[in-house]
């Protein structure tokens, strides 16, 4: 049968790969079994063969396809370019087309209706609220309960975000995109984001109709959901230079929202992660570089920031700014294990990547880890265990410049400047 949507992998993706095999060590997959189809370059064979008329779509293809983090860390050691997140998207498109059983059309809901809805979310996370008070998480079944053991407390959180609108403004004016689940269950890096931008002088509004940016639909092959969910989004952004996301794998999904709207590429244009909004502050002297000394800060890269948008200097300069001596701790960047729903629907994979994870944090014998991504906070929380902070990078420099503040330092500082 072949494909069958319009999202399907192109023949100028498949051809991009030239077998040469350089993405095989770059794969946590490969790296776990060995085996060829659990590779980038076994993938796309398999992509190619269906795409040939070779290969259905079917139990096994798909067995290929679905143990693949979609992590990208293929990408950037590949020479022939190979836009392997994209044609990763258009084979998991094929999948829940061709194979739609009970589990995708319960994804196909979550992630399009549930999580396009504030009043959905919201109830959910009263939900969650009331479970982690009761410790009900406890009793979730296992593949949940790593995941609920992930989400930091969500007891007395601050207001929502959506609808604000502040600051000056005399530096210019940003839009915010607030996220789904990124501003229920991580609404202080959204409140640190709004807090900086608007002390570097920025005016900064979180429109009302934003939703959330469709990465999570996108990346399980519910295109359909993500098409809509960007169709929603595309209008409310149009008219702001700068769309600042506080979340990697959502900065990385609206940056390629040409692929998903027919006006995506404007607003994919004026994205950017909040890393990289918050360096060019320091960087061009609207936010303080910090003389104090805050101690050792464990970096942690998520892929959606490092492979697929290649930002790594950006977090690193942002907690150096905020007297932190960053402490390496993989400089291969494989992937955690997070990667959207990977926790839940490859259980097995995604612990044993959580747990070397995390055994590389303790090596340090740093306590304080900074992750600007909400799955991988979760997945290193939950892998971590007590005793351990996690917290976006931009937390902690507001964390360390509000300190500073109180002692009269960052005055010091802006004076000096
Ligand atoms: S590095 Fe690129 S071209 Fe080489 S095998 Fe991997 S995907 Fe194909
Ligand atoms: S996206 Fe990640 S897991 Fe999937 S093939 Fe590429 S490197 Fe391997």
């Amino acid at each position: 049968m072949g494909w069958v949507t319009e999202y399907h992998p192109t023949t100028d993706e498949l051809n991009a790969c030239v077998q040469c095999g350089l993405c095989l060590p770059a794969c946590p997959t490969y790296r776990l079994t060995g085996r060829e189809t659990a590779s980038p370059r076994g993938r796309i064979q398999a992509m190619k063969a269906v795409h040939n008329g070779i290969l259905e779509v079917d139990g096994p293809f798909q067995g290929v396809i679905d143990f693949c983090l979609g992590c990208r860390a293929c990408e950037p050691v590949c020479p022939g370019m190979v836009p392997y997140g994209r044609a990763l998207e258009g084979a998991r498109a094929e999948i829940a087309a061709q194979r739609p059983g009970f589990g995708h059309r319960a994804r196909s809901f979550l992630l399009g209706r549930v999580i396009g809805s504030r009043g959905s979310l919201r109830a959910g996370s009263g939900a969650l609220r009331a479970a982690q008070a009761t410790r009900a998480t406890a009793l979730a079944p296992s593949r949940f309960r790593r995941l609920a053991a992930g989400v930091r407390p969500l007891g007395g959180r601050p207001r929502a975000t959506v609808g604000h609108i502040g600051g000056g403004g005399e530096s210019g004016k940003v839009a915010l995109l607030a996220g789904c689940i990124q501003d229920e269950w991580f609404r202080p890096v959204n409140h640190a984001a709004i807090a900086l931008l608007e002390m570097a002088g920025y005016r900064v509004e979180v429109p009302i109709g934003q939703t959330c940016c469709g990465a999570l639909a996108a990346h399980d092959g519910k295109a359909d959901a993500a098409r809509a969910l960007a169709d929603r989004n595309v209008p409310v952004f149009m008219g702001y230079e700068q769309v600042v996301v506080t979340s990697a794998g959502c900065s990385a999904h609206v940056r390629e929202y040409r692929h998903w709207s027919p006006a995506g590429e404007q607003i994919g244009e004026r994205a950017v992660d909040v890393t990289v909004a918050v360096a060019r502050a320091i960087e061009t002297g609207l936010l303080p570089r910090l003389t104090a000394r805050s101690g050792p800060m464990a970096i942690q890269d998520p892929c959606h920031l490092r492979h697929a948008q290649r930002v790594t200097a950006e977090p690193r300069s942002i907690l150096e700014a905020g007297g932190f001596e960053v402490v390496e701790i993989d400089p291969a960047g494989m992937c955690c294990g997070a990667a959207g729903l990977y926790t839940v629907l490859q259980p097995m994979a995604s612990a044993e990547l959580g747990n070397r994870k995390a055994a590389q944090i303790r090596s340090t014998g740093v306590t304080r880890v900074a992750s600007a991504n909400p799955g991988c906070e979760m997945q290193l929380r939950s892998a971590l265990g007590a005793g351990y902070e996690i917290a976006h990078p931009i937390e902690w420099y507001l964390k360390a410049v509000m300190e500073a503040d109180e002692s009269g330092r960052v005055a010091a500082v802006r004076t000096a400047r």
